[in-house]
């Protein structure tokens, strides 16, 4: 199951998933671009279902898992990384309605994903793996984005709660340390503050964004048994963010 399918990291993500063998739900609130991507895996030899909707909606997330489940026999692996960002807008000057949409989509998109998620893992008794977006901005703070770094922190936090919780049985739950990727969502930024595209590059010691393709190996890697004893932890995928 993959959430925010429908382009960037995600889209990227369920191509390379899909092409290493595995079947992927697809999800996301665009409906008509999870249509356009199923049929590219199909058309390719891959398996893929679309379980279009909003991580916001607990209603919606359960019924990914349900179509993980009833489609392809069981979930096991998860990358959550449906998410938005604004940048670029001190704390003070920053809109209540900011805060709260960034919290809705980063923070409980993640936390109605996982409670669905989990149960369906451990029923199939065979354990899973969890990849949760979070951001170098989950780490530390990345500049005027307050809310965004809250909500990436927060990302951790769950993300280490809930490999501690299920650990000892058969679930991993790690987070994805994610620098400056060429995506949708980095145009948006970069669109409303230019100056961000030269401090972002010169933060990263490769000098360069990541290609969305880049981010998705290491949500690969970490999903497969290959990272049988990986756990609760926070994977730089950012070219070296000092
Ligand atoms: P994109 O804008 O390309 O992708 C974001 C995805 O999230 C889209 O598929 C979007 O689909 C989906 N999404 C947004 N809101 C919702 C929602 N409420 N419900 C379901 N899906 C939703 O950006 P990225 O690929 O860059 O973003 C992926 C993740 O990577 C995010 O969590 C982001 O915070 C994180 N990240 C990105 C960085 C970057 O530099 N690009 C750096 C660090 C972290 P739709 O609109 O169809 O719902």
């Amino acid at each position: 199951m993959i959430t925010g399918a429908s382009s960037g990291i995600g889209a990227a993500a369920a191509r390379l998933f899909a092409e290493e063998g595995a079947a992927v739900v697809l999800m996301a609130r665009r409906e008509d671009r999870l249509r356009a991507l199923e049929k590219e895996i199909v058309a390719a030899g891959g398996r893929a279902a679309v379980a279009a909707g909003d991580v916001t909606e607990p209603a919606h997330a359960e019924r990914a898992v349900a179509t993980a489940v009833e489609t392809f026999g069981r979930l096991d692996a998860a990358f959550n990384n449906a998410g938005w960002a604004v940048a670029g807008t001190l704390l003070h000057e920053t809109d209540d309605s900011v805060f709260d949409r960034i919290m809705r989509v980063n923070v409980h998109g993640v936390w109605n994903c996982m409670r669905h998620q989990i149960p369906a893992m451990l029923a199939s008794g065979t354990g899973g793996s969890i990849v949760n977006t979070s951001s170098v901005a989950g780490l530390l703070a990345t500049g005027a984005a307050a809310p965004y770094i809250a909500a990436k922190h927060a990302v951790m936090g769950l993300t280490r709660a809930a490999a501690d919780e299920y650990g000892d049985r058969g679930i991993r739950v790690n987070g994805l340390i994610v620098g400056s990727t060429r995506t949708e969502l980095m145009d948006e930024v970069l669109e409303k503050t230019p100056a961000l595209e030269t401090s972002f590059t010169a933060r990263a010691i490769q000098k360069r964004m990541a290609e969305p393709r880049e981010v998705a190996q290491a949500a690969a890697w970490l999903c497969s048994t290959r990272a049988s004893f990986v756990t609760g932890a926070a994977m730089p995928v950012d070219g070296g963010w000092t």
